[in-house]
């Protein structure tokens, strides 16, 4: 079952790095869609030709309302956040604003508006340490980081939202998320990035000189983070499947985890994009970064077994071929990362 005829699938942070992907889905799926995006970390270019654009914040309640009435929306997917759990810690405030303050406008501005399903962009860092590795959706929910806390509270707003009125939600618990569209429509373009494999990717390119090692003394086989790192594009497409679960059982909440379930160490990550760009970096091994914990990787026997989902591109190898031809496509790309 699809949306009703005329609805409108209404994606904040569509301009962004996983948000665009999902209105590429979206669209190569026939779906209609409108982006609400603020542009602060975004890209007007990454919303591809066609889909209406709106410049704004989530938090801006009037025009959420205002575009909610005017495109008729549906449904709704909240990628729109902060996502960089170092600056978390140092700027808590920051997160709770754009990622708890805004997302409960936004809601706000659903329930009012009678938009009946949400698809949300949560995080594994919901569940801090975990105890058992692969980790499972009922495991201890306790964060270690205030980005983790901004999502989690997030979760619980909708988890309340939907006992009280007539909504359902999707939260989908996002593992390490890497690679680029594999036609080359989009990827990561973010400026001063954070995460391991853009890094690693923009080294293998000499847009770095070397790839910082955030501690080797986890209680982890070559003493490097582990994680479970997702293809963006198998990412997107969780998200289509999360839209028609809600839409066909209006009376069910999904809360999921997005991974393969495969941990790599930061060591393995960097001798994969070694081997798949032909080049040696320079590592080199410093302190443990605050707020990391050691391992996080996925049981995602839930999202097999509730949507008819199946990855396409659960190789490592193929998240940083994609990674790579990005990034190197953003070369030749005049000025793509600041415009
Ligand atoms: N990491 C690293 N060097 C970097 C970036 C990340 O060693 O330049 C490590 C980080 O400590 C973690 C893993 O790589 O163990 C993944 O970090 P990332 O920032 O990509 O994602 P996170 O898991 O923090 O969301």
């Amino acid at each position: 079952m699809t949306l009703s005829e005329n609805s409108t699938v209404l994606v904040t942070g569509g301009a962004g790095y996983i948000g665009s992907h999902a209105v590429l889905a979206l669209v190569d799926a026939g779906r209609t869609v409108v982006v609400l995006d603020d542009l602060s970390t975004g890209f007007r270019w990454a919303v591809p030709t066609g889909v209406p654009f709106v410049l704004g914040n989530v938090g801006d309640s009037a025009l959420a309302s205002r575009l909610i009435a005017e495109y008729r929306i549906g449904a709704i997917m909240h990628f729109a956040g902060s996502i960089i759990v170092p600056e978390s810690v140092i700027d808590p405030l920051k997160y709770y604003l754009n990622n708890t303050a805004n997302s409960r406008s936004l809601i706000a501005a659903a329930v009012t508006g009678g938009v009946k399903h949400f698809v949300f962009s949560s995080t594994a860092a919901v569940y801090g340490n975990p105890e058992h590795i692969p980790v499972n959706e009922d495991a201890v929910l306790k964060p270690i980081n205030p980005y983790g806390e901004s999502k989690l509270m997030t979760e619980h707003m909708l988890r309340d939202v939907a006992h009280a009125h007539d909504f359902n939600y999707c939260a989908l618990r996002y593992f390490n998320v890497a690679g680029a569209d594999p036609a080359g429509r989009s990827g990561q373009a973010t400026v001063g990035a954070t995460h391991l494999i853009k890094i690693a990717a923009e080294a293998a390119c000499g847009k770095r000189d070397h790839v910082s090692i955030f501690g080797n003394d986890f209680p982890t086989p070559d003493g490097t983070g582990v994680r479970d790192y997702i293809h963006v594009s198998d990412l997107a497409s969780a998200h289509l499947h999360a839209l028609d679960a809600l839409v066909s059982a209006p009376e069910t909440n999904h809360t999921l985890n997005c991974g393969y379930g495969d941990g790599f160490s930061v060591m393995e990550v960097i001798d994969c994009v070694e081997r798949v760009a032909g080049v040696k970096l320079d590592r080199r091994t410093g302190s443990r970064r605050a707020g990391d914990p050691a391992t996080l990787v996925a049981d995602n026997s839930r999202l097999l077994s509730h949507f008819s989902w199946r990855p396409k591109y659960a190789e490592l190898d193929m998240i940083v071929a994609d990674a790579l031809r990005w990034e190197r496509a953003l070369e030749t790309r005049d000025g793509i990362a600041t415009n």
